[in-house]
């Protein structure tokens, strides 16, 4: 049987989807950030923009901003790579989403875990330039526009979708 093309959700949608309910999570009054890591297609940690674990939140206490920036918080990447490391889950060769691109402190943790690709659906952070020259794959989610080219690229590729 045919079914319609909205049917089911690709990867892609489901892995961002994901990542935006996460982001829900967050306590920080600036900033609604989530990440989740991704291997073998399966979603293997999560974090979000929260005070570290036994202290104060940004909802309880108020931001604490120095230089522009809420200190208080862990970034929602570094969140999700620090469970992966206290789990024991392996983050190299892993791919991450997150709702916002990141920061470059968390852009150099990104690198060194040994993500391969990232993706993001909002310009945010100023880490983008960091993973290009370090190598890591940097893909622009935009919902719009993203299915047609993805389309495109398949027929290009001259895969079959069924
Ligand atoms: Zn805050
Ligand atoms: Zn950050």
């Amino acid at each position: 049987m045919v079914r319609e093309d909205n049917f089911r959700i690709d990867r892609e949608t489901m892995f961002m989807q994901i990542t935006e309910v996460v982001a829900k999570r967050s306590t920080c009054l600036r900033a609604r950030v989530g990440a989740t890591i991704i291997r073998d297609n399966r979603v293997v940690s999560i974090g979000y923009a929260g005070a570290p674990s036994r202290l104060k939140h940004c909802t309880e206490n108020g931001c604490k901003i120095e230089d522009g920036h809420c200190v208080r918080t862990v970034h929602a990447e570094a969140n999700a790579i620090a469970f992966a490391a206290k789990a024991g889950i392996p983050t190299d060769g892993a791919e991450m989403y997150i709702t916002h691109s990141p920061c470059k402190n968390c852009a150099k943790l990104i690198i060194n875990s040994g993500i391969r690709r990232v993706t993001y659906r909002e310009y945010r952070g100023d880490g983008i330039e960091l993973l290009d020259y370090a190598g890591v794959e940097v893909i622009h989610f935009d919902r719009d526009s993203r299915l047609p080219s993805q389309q495109k690229r398949d027929s290009q590729q001259g895969i079959h979708l069924y």
